[in-house]
C-alpha cells in the first residue's frame, strides 16, 4: 500500500478527503495484519508518485505475478499495467465488491441501445438482484416513487433534529490529521471536526443509524436544501460505499428489510435503492463504457474559468455562499447541491468542464474518478452531449426559491433575470437557453423551455445577455 502524495495533489484536495482516504488505509493495513497478511505499506512523505511507490515495491518485493482489484480510474489502471509489463509480470484483474454489475455486463446490456437510460437499466438490475420485487412486479406496484421525492420544507424548516453523533477520531486518525498538516499544509477546506466512518465497523455503525433515523424522511425530503443544514437526512454513505468500507448488498438489503418490517414507505426505500442499484452503478458503467475519451467530452463547447468563489464562498449569492462554506466544513454537499446550486451555476456560466470536474474531484470526501466525471461532465454539465441524462439540467433561481430557504435572505430576487437584483442564477438560465437555442430546439424533452425563451422580445433578450456578461469571461 503506497500512501503517495500525487494522488493528494493532483487535483487540489479537500484536507478531510486527504484523511479519510490515508486513515481508512491504514485501518485497512492494520486489520490485514491482525489477520496475519503481510503488508508493505509506504507512508506519506516517501515517495512522491503513487507508480514511483509500486515501482520501488516491485523491485523490494520481487514478486512472481500482480494480482489487483479493478481500479477506480482508468489511468491508474494503465498505469500498472504499464508498471507490470515493464516488470515482465503477468497482471490478473480481480472484480470489485464495491458494485454489483460488472463491466461486461454493463456492456452487454449497453449493447444494441441506441440510447442508454438509467430507469430501465435500473428496472433490469432490480429484476437480476431481485431487489424490491413481489414476484415479477415491483413492490408498491410501480417501478419509481421519484414524483413523491421532490418535497420541500415547511416554512419551519426540518421537521426533525438530525444530529448523528460523529465517530471519535482514533490515535490512527488523529496522526494522520497531524502529518497532513505538517506535510500538505496548504490543502483547502476545514478540519475542525472530522466525521466520516474509516472502518467497516464505522461505516455499517452509520449504515444503521441512517436507516433507522432519516431513511423514513430520505424520500420525501431528497431534493430539499435548508441554510446551514448540509447534512440533512441523506445517507453520508458514498465515502463508504466508494472505498469498500460498506458494501452496497448491505445498504440495500437493509432498507429493503426496513420497508418490508413497516418501518418506512415504499417511496422512501425505493428513493434510496434507486440511488445505490440504480445510479450509482449506472454512471460507473458509462464511465468504463466511454472512457478515455470521455473525460475530454465538451458538447456545449464550455471554456469560462471557475469563479473563484466555487473556492472562498465569497459571493453574495445566498445559495451558493451556503453551499460552498458548508463543503469547506464537512467535504461534503448533497446530491441537489452539487446539481442545482454549484453544478448548476457552472453549467449556466459556461465553465469549462475539466475545471469543474477538477473542483468536484478536490473538494469532496467521496470523490473517486469513476464516480465523479459521469456525474460532472454528464449529469451536472451536459458536456457528454447526452449520454447520461436527456436533457441540460437548466433551472432558473425560482428552482432553489422552491427546494430551499435560500432566496428568503439573499439580495437577489429569483424573478428577476435583469436589473440591480436580479438573480444571476435566472439571467445566466435565459442567456444559457439564448446561447444554444439552435441546439436545444433538437431536444423534445427542451421545447417548453425554448418557447417560453422564444416569447421574450429581442429588447429582453439583449437586456439578458448585457446583463451576463457580468458574470462571466465570456467566449468570444
Ligand atoms: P444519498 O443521497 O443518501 O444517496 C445514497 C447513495 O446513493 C449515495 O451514498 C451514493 O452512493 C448513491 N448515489 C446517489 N446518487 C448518485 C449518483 N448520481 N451517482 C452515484 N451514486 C449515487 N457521488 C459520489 O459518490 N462521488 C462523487 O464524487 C460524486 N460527485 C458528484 C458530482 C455531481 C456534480 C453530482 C450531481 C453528483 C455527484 N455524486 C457523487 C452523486 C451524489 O451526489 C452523491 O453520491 C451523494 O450526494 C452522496 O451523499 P449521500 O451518501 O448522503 O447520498
Ligand atoms: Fe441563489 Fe438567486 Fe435565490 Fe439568491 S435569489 S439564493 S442567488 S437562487
Amino acid at each position: 500500500m503506497v500512501e503517495a502524495a500525487d494522488q493528494a495533489t493532483r487535483e487540489h484536495s479537500h484536507v478531510q478527503r486527504v484523511v479519510f482516504f490515508l486513515s481508512a488505509m491504514r485501518h485497512y493495513a492494520r486489520d490485514m495484519r491482525d489477520r496475519g497478511y503481510r503488508v508493505d505499506y509506504t507512508p506519506l512523505g516517501t515517495v512522491p508518485t503513487l507508480e514511483q511507490g509500486l515501482r520501488e515495491a516491485i523491485e523490494r518485493l520481487a514478486p512472481e505475478e500482480l494480482h489487483a482489484g479493478e481500479a477506480g480510474e482508468y489511468d491508474i489502471e494503465r498505469m500498472l499495467e504499464a508498471c507490470a509489463s515493464s516488470a515482465g509480470l503477468t497482471l490478473t484483474w480481480h472484480p470489485n465488491r464495491y458494485v454489483l454489475c460488472s463491466r461486461d455486463e454493463f456492456r452487454a446490456h449497453a449493447s444494441g441501445r441506441k440510447t442508454l437510460r438509467m430507469e430501465y437499466f435500473y428496472r433490469w438490475m432490480r429484476r437480476r438482484y431481485d431487489v424490491l420485487m413481489d414476484g415479477s412486479e415491483p413492490a408498491g406496484g410501480e417501478w419509481n416513487f421519484d414524483a413523491d421525492n421532490r418535497g420541500s420544507f415547511p416554512k419551519t424548516g426540518p421537521p426533525e433534529t438530525l444530529e448523528q453523533p460523529p465517530h471519535r477520531a482514533d490515535e490512527i486518525t488523529e496522526a494522520v490529521i497531524q502529518e497532513v498538516r505538517t506535510l500538505l499544509p496548504d490543502l483547502p477546506g476545514r478540519i475542525d471536526r472530522f466525521i466520516w466512518p474509516v472502518t467497516p465497523e464505522d461505516a455499517s455503525s452509520d449504515l444503521e443509524t441512517f436507516v433507522d433515523t432519516r431513511l423514513h424522511n430520505f424520500g420525501t425530503y431528497q431534493d430539499a436544501m435548508w441554510q446551514g443544514e448540509q447534512l440533512l437526512y441523506h445517507a453520508r454513505l458514498s465515502p463508504s460505499l466508494n472505498t469498500g468500507l460498506l458494501d452496497p448488498r448491505e445498504a440495500i438489503r437493509r432498507a429493503e428489510s426496513a420497508y418490508r418490517a413497516g418501518r418506512v414507505s415504499i417511496a422512501a426505500a425505493e428513493g434510496f435503492i434507486r440511488q445505490i442499484l440504480g445510479w450509482r452503478e449506472y454512471v460507473r458503467g458509462v464511465y468504463w463504457l466511454h472512457m478515455p475519451e470521455y473525460r475530454d467530452m465538451n458538447e456545449l463547447s464550455a471554456s469560462a474559468p471557475l469563479p473563484d468563489f466555487f473556492w472562498t464562498g465569497i459571493t453574495d449569492m445566498n445559495c451558493v455562499s451556503d453551499t460552498v462554506s458548508g463543503l469547506n466544513e464537512y467535504a461534503y454537499e448533497h446530491h441537489i447541491q452539487r446539481l442545482m446550486v454549484t453544478g448548476l451555476y457552472a453549467m449556466l456560466v459556461g465553465a469549462d468542464p475539466r475545471a469543474v470536474e477538477d473542483w468536484y474531484m478536490g473538494m469532496y470526501v467521496d470523490s473517486v474518478e469513476w464516480v465523479t466525471l459521469a456525474n460532472v461532465l454528464g449529469m451536472s454539465q451536459y458536456a457528454d452531449g447526452g449520454i447520461m441524462a436527456s436533457k441540460p439540467y437548466a433551472a432558473t433561481g425560482k428552482y432553489i426559491q422552491r427546494m430551499s430557504n435560500y432566496c428568503a435572505s439573499c439580495r437577489f430576487n429569483p424573478a428577476k433575470a435583469t436589473g440591480e437584483d436580479a438573480c444571476p442564477f435566472t439571467t445566466l438560465y435565459w442567456d444559457f437557453l439564448d446561447r444554444h437555442e439552435a441546439r436545444l430546439k433538437r431536444n423534445r424533452r427542451m421545447a417548453l423551455q425554448v418557447k417560453n425563451l422564444e416569447r421574450k422580445t429581442p429588447e429582453e433578450r439583449d437586456a439578458i445577455r448585457r446583463e451576463a456578461y457580468t458574470h462571466k469571461d465570456r467566449p468570444s
